[in-house]
C-alpha cells in the first residue's frame, strides 16, 4: 500500500455524505454532502480543509449516485485530491445492516456485496443505499480496496440473552429477529475514547455510551465489548429520539391498526417519522426545546422530562447490567451540546455514584471532557464522536494488513 488516504463514503437514499482523511495524522483534508439526489434541486457542498478557503456549493439537478460521485470527484481534482491519485488508499463505507454476518471491517467483493443485499429485508431503507454508493465507487475505482464498516459490528458480541427477544427461536431464526444494535461505529470510538480520557485502557474499563443524536442509543460496553445496547432490530427501539418513539408495548401496533384503523405503513411512518420529540411536541431540535421551555411552553417541558426519564431508565439498567461501571459517556449533538440533558439524566443518581458538576457541565468544547466532580465515584463525561475518523481508521487498518 503506497497511498495514505482515505475517502469515507456514506451513502443514504437521496443523499452522499464523504470525508476525504490523510491516515499519517488523522486530518480531514476535505469534506462535503450531496443532498436530494434525484431530485432538481440538488446541492453539493464542499469543504476543503486542506486547500483552506471557504466552503463551496453549487446547485442544480444531479440524477444519481453515480453523478453525485462524479461529482464530488470533481471538487476534490479541483483541491488537487483527485480520487485518481496513487495517494488514495482505500474507501471506506458505512453500512448500516451486517446482520450476525459481519463482525468486522470487510474488505469488499462480489460474495460481501451478495451478502449485504440478502440483508435488505431487515433493513430495507438503509442497505440498498448504501450498497448504491458501494457500486457506484467501485465503477469508478475498480483497481482499489474498499472496506464495508457495519454500525452492526460492534455489536455482534451481545451475549444471546441480550440479543435474543422473548419469542419462539424457530420463528425469530427464520425471520432473522434479534437485536441487532445500530450506532455501533459511534459506540466502538466513544467507548475507546473514554478509556483514554480516563488513562486506562479499554479491556480496563465498563462504559455506558449514550449516543444522542437525532437518532439515540445506549450501549453498555465491558471492558471494551458490547454486552447490551438499546436499538433492536431496527433502529426504533430504545431511547426517545427525534422523530422515533423508542420502546413502546408492541400492542400499541395491533390497537393502532384494530382499534385505530391505521395501515401497517402509516403506523410505521408514525413511530419512526412522527413520533419522540417531534411527535411530542412539534420539535425535534433539542435547541429548540430548551428554548420552549424557557418561554414556559408546557408541552416542551413534558417533552424533555419523557426524554430525560427513558435515558436515567436505561442508565439504571445498563448499571445492573455491568455490575461496576467506570463512566458513563455522552455524546452526539445532543450528548455532547445539551448541559441540561445531562444534568437531568444523572440527577438524583448520587447513590450510583453518579453526579455532573455544574460548573464543568456548562463549559463547551470539542475536546473529550470529565464534567463530573473530582469526588465522583463514576465519571461522567462528554466525548465527541467521530464516525468518519473510525471508518477510516478501519478502512485504513485492515487494507495495510491485506498489503
Ligand atoms: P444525527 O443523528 O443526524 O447525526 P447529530 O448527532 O448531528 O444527529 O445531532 C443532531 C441533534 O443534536 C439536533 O437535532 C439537535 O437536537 C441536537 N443539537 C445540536 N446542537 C445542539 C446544541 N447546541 N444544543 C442542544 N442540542 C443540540
Amino acid at each position: 500500500m503506497t497511498g495514505t488516504r482515505v475517502l469515507v463514503l456514506n451513502s443514504g437514499s437521496s443523499s452522499l455524505k464523504y470525508q476525504l482523511l490523510d491516515m499519517r495524522d488523522s486530518s480531514r483534508l476535505a469534506a462535503g454532502l450531496v443532498e436530494r439526489i434525484g431530485e432538481q434541486t440538488s446541492r453539493l457542498k464542499h469543504t476543503p480543509m486542506a486547500a483552506g478557503g471557504d466552503a463551496r456549493e453549487a446547485d442544480g439537478p444531479i440524477a444519481d449516485h453515480d453523478a453525485a460521485l462524479k461529482a464530488v470527484a470533481q471538487e476534490l481534482a479541483r483541491d488537487g485530491l483527485g480520487l485518481d491519485s496513487p495517494d488514495l488508499a482505500a474507501i471506506g463505507h458505512r453500512v448500516v445492516h451486517g446482520g450476525m454476518f459481519f463482525t468486522e471491517p470487510t474488505v469488499i467483493d462480489d460474495a460481501v456485496i451478495a451478502e449485504i443485499e440478502r440483508l435488505i429485508p431487515v433493513a430495507p431503507l438503509h442497505n440498498p443505499a448504501n450498497l448504491t454508493g458501494i457500486r457506484t465507487a467501485r465503477a469508478l475505482r475498480p483497481d482499489l480496496p474498499q472496506v464495508a464498516v457495519f454500525d452492526t459490528a460492534f455489536h455482534t458480541t451481545m451475549p444471546e440473552s441480550a440479543a435474543r427477544y422473548a419469542i419462539d427461536p424457530r420463528i425469530a431464526d427464520r425471520h432473522r429477529i434479534r437485536r441487532y444494535g445500530f450506532h455501533g461505529t459511534s459506540h466502538a470510538y466513544v467507548s475507546r475514547a473514554t478509556a483514554e480520557l480516563l488513562g486506562k485502557a479499554p479491556e480496563d474499563v465498563n462504559v455506558i455510551v449514550l449516543h444522542l443524536g437525532n437518532g439515540a442509543s445506549a450501549s453498555a460496553v465491558r471492558g471494551g465489548r458490547c454486552v447490551d445496547t438499546s436499538m433492536g432490530l431496527t433502529p426504533l427501539e430504545g431511547l426517545v429520539m427525534g422523530t422515533r418513539s423508542g420502546d413502546l408495548d408492541p400492542a400499541v401496533i395491533f390497537h393502532l391498526a384494530r382499534v385505530g384503523g391505521m395501515s401497517m405503513d402509516e403506523i410505521d411512518t408514525l413511530l419512526n417519522k412522527r413520533s419522540g420529540l417531534f411527535g411530542l411536541c412539534g420539535d425535534n431540535d433539542m435547541r429548540e426545546i430548551r428554548r420552549r421551555i424557557d418561554e414556559g411552553d408546557e408541552a416542551a417541558a413534558l417533552a424533555f422530562d419523557i426524554y430525560v426519564h427513558r435515558l436515567k431508565k436505561y442508565i439504571g439498567a445498563y448499571y445492573a447490567v455491568l455490575g461496576t461501571v467506570d463512566a458513563v459517556a455522552f455524546t452526539a449533538g445532543v450528548g455532547e451540546n445539551a448541559a441540561p440533558v445531562r444534568e437531568a439524566a444523572v440527577a438524583g443518581l448520587e447513590s450510583l455514584g453518579l453526579a455532573v458538576d455544574p460548573g464543568r457541565n456548562a463549559v463547551r468544547g470539542d475536546r473529550p471532557r470529565i464534567v463530573s466532580p473530582d469526588s465522583a465515584r463514576v465519571a461522567v463525561a462528554v466525548v465527541p464522536t467521530d464516525e468518519e475518523l473510525e471508518i477510516a481508521t478501519q478502512t485504513y487498518a485492515l487494507v495495510g494488513k491485506n498489503t
